[in-house]
């Protein structure tokens, strides 16, 4: 039997729809329209598709977006100047810096630097820590996305055994106290994790973020298990995820990739952007 596949796309369009009503019930309160600050280093094709990416999203839902682009050459105190006006400029909602930065920029300063109030990205140490401390506020969006996900597909977490492959700030990290709030039995696993098949095998609920095309095979793979897809890795020119094309024959719900994930990311961008807002003028 096949596993059901969990529709990222329609799962995301209906997050930009409810964000949207919420907008458009908050401008005709009087209230100002959101605004997500973008803040590009370089150009990074990528990048430049994410933003591409983003500003789409936010002008669907009703949010005003803007672009602040800096050359690839640009410092650490370049960069950090621009935070600090962004962070002193009243009509910004939520600040993204766009990751990677240029090798010679430091990311940590300047992640730090960005007011935990705007911080639609949810990776300040404020942010994160909030979520270690179990009181999340804004939180990185493609461990929200996936909690989204997992909650639309009606999966079962109290209780059961999650495992999440990859222990990333961004994803692994996050997404493994969201699953503990949760009340799952969460283990994490990383490069250095001994005989992955066998942790992963005990996985109701299998998170898979580690960047490596097909990693996670079917053997891998409880029977009927929820497998999410994270990974985004570009092979011979095409966008494969983390888990092999056998899974979906033994898992009992798949979030492919492409497809699931990363719709959903973008849709919570807009989201924080908007509980941001909501925070500062309630
Ligand atoms: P990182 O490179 O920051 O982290 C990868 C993690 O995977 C590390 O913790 C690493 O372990 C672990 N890992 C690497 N190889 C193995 C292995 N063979 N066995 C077990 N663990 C391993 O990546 P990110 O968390 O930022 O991203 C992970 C993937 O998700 C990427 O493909 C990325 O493109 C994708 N992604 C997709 C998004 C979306 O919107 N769809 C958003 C963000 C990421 P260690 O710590 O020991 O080095």
């Amino acid at each position: 039997m096949s596993a059901l596949i969990l529709d990222g796309r329609a799962m995301a369009a209906r997050v930009l729809d409810e964000v949207a009503g919420e907008v458009a019930r908050r401008l005709e309160g009087g209230r100002s329209r959101p605004l997500l600050a973008a803040v590009l280093v370089g150009d990074d094709p990528a990048s430049e598709t994410y933003v591409r990416g983003k500003r789409r999203d936010s002008e669907r839902v009703g949010i005003a977006s803007s672009d602040h682009r800096l050359p690839a050459s640009a410092s650490t105190q370049d960069v950090l100047g621009k935070v600090a006006d962004l962070n002193a400029d009243d009509a910004v909602s939520g600040i993204l810096v766009q990751l990677p930065l240029p090798r010679q920029v430091d990311a940590a300063r300047v992640i730090e630097a960005i007011d935990p109030d705007w911080d639609v990205d949810g990776l300040t140490p404020y942010s994160q820590g909030r979520l270690l401390l179990g009181e999340p506020l804004l939180v990185p969006c493609t461990p929200l996305g996936i909690m989204r996900m997992l909650d639309e597909a009606g999966v079962e977490l109290a209780g059961r055994r999650a495992v999440v492959a990859g222990r990333s700030n961004l994803v692994g990290k996050p997404i493994a106290l969201l699953l503990l709030g949760r009340n799952a039995t969460v283990t994490l696993a990383h490069s250095r994790t001994a005989d992955l098949g066998a942790v992963t095998r005990e996985a109701d609920v299998l998170v898979v973020a580690v960047g490596q095309p097909g990693m996670v095979r079917a053997e891998m793979v409880k029977p009927g298990a929820t497998v999410i897809d994270v990974g985004v890795n570009r092979v011979e020119g095409k966008l494969v995820g983390d888990v092999g094309g056998d899974v979906v024959e033994v898992a009992g719900r798949l979030s492919p990739s492409p497809g699931g994930v990363g719709p959903m990311t973008r849709a919570m961008l807009v989201r924080n952007t908007l509980l941001a807002e909501q925070l500062r003028k309630p």
